[in-house]
Formats: structure tokens, sequence, C-alpha cells
């Protein structure tokens, strides 16, 4: 199945508005595409870009960098104010994010780090005010726990992919190869939504965006 989140027009419509204003992350978006690298879609961006501006967070964790595209794009949106430390355990990935974030410029502020995120979260060290979760899928709420501790009282966590191309929301038995990431993610959503500490809106943007906030 592809992506049923919303009507294809509408996505096709969406991927080619307002490309980023900026040139070096309009040609990483393009490298991205061009080699198959599951770097954000373009109102999933847009959507980063504008929370990081609205949030203006001091530190931000993202757990999975690919090339970077994300980690540049919050940077960007930032008004590159932002402290960013980015997590990729393939190595090959790694060295390409870090050359790009080199090349923008910004390896003073954002720190790639090669490694399992799983492991890695853990040997941060202070707060974060925004997070964004981006790696395995299946894996979500186990990078959610790990990252909680370290989240800063009103800080963000963005978790992309929720709606797992529409499976999460479809009715009916998923297929059988499906169905254990269906279930992680609605009980992933589920805590999300009800558990009181946080305030969290899921957005039917690129591959479903939940947007979550610790109350304060
Ligand atoms: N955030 C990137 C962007 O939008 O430009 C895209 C990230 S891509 C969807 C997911 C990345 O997470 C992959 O490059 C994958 O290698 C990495 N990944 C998967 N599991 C991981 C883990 N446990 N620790 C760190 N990285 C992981």
């Amino acid at each position: 199945m592809d992506n049923q989140i919303t009507y294809p027009y509408i996505e096709e419509y969406l991927n080619e508005l307002e490309p980023p204003e900026d040139a070096f992350l309009l040609a990483l978006e393009e490298e991205a595409r061009r080699d198959n690298v599951p770097a954000a879609v373009r109102p999933t961006a847009r959507l980063l870009y504008l929370l990081a501006k609205l949030k203006q967070p001091a530190r931000i964790l993202e757990v999975g960098t690919a090339i970077g595209y994300s980690a540049l794009t919050l940077y960007a949106g930032s008004g590159k104010q932002a402290k960013i430390v980015t997590i990729e355990k393939d190595e090959e990935r790694f060295l390409l994010a870090r050359n790009n974030i080199r090349a923008y410029g910004a390896l003073g502020d954002v720190k790639p780090l090669c490694g399992d995120a799983e492991e890695l979260i853990d040997t941060l060290d202070g707060t974060f005010d925004m997070v964004f979760i981006d790696a395995a899928k299946g894996a979500s709420m186990r990078y959610f726990e790990k990252v909680l501790p370290k989240l800063s009282l009103g800080g963000m966590i963005v978790t992309d992919n929720v709606l797992y191309g529409g499976r999460t929301a479809a009715p009916g038995e998923p297929l059988h190869k499906h169905r254990t990431g269906v279930r992680i993610m609605r009980e992933y959503l589920d805590f999300l939504c009800t558990d009181s500490r946080f305030y969290t809106a899921v957005l039917p943007v690129g591959d479903g965006v939940a947007v979550t906030l610790l109350k304060d």
C-alpha cells in the first residue's frame, strides 16, 4: 500500500509546494530523493522548520540523522541558534551527514554521533528542549522512554511515521507482515494521547507526525 494518509493528488501537490528557501537545503532534499534516502518529505520538513521557529529550542536531539536533511532544517528553523545532537547508526550515512553539516558551516552547532540511539541516548548530558524521533518505526516508544528524563519542562517531542502509510488508522486486520508494526504504533499513539503528563496532536502530514508537549 502506498501512502494512504491523504489523497494522492493532495500528497503530490504538497510535496511540490514551496521548496525550502535555502538553496543548500533544497539541494539536500533533491539528493535524498535522488538517492532514495528516507529523508522527511517536504510538508514534514516545513512543519519541523516551523516548530523550531516557534519553539526556539536551545538544545535539540534528533534520533535518526540519515544524511542530515532534517537536522539542518531544524537548525535553519531555529535561526541557526540551536545546539543539536543527532544520532545515526549507519556509518555511511553518518559520514555523509557529517560532510553535509560541515558544508553548511554548522559543525560547531550540529553534532552528529554514530551509533545505536538506544545505547547513545543514555550517555548524553543535559536536557533538550526539542526532540525529533525518526529512526526505526517500531522502536519509537523505546526512544521516547529514554529521551523523556532528558526533556526540559515544556519540551517538545516530535515523532515521524506514526500513521505508517495509513495502516495505523486503517480498519480491518493489517497484513501479517505489518501486524506488529501497526500494534506498536497504535499503542504508542494511545500512550501519547492519554498520559496526563503530555499534550499530543497527531497530524496527517507526510507519513503522520505526532507533536507532544511535556506539560509544565
Ligand atoms: N531524520 C532524517 C531526515 O528526515 O532527514 C531521516 C531519518 S531516516 C527516516 C531513519 C534513519 O535512522 C536511518 O538512516 C537509519 O539508519 C537510522 N536508524 C535506525 N535505527 C537507528 C538506531 N537504533 N540508532 C540510530 N539510528 C538509527
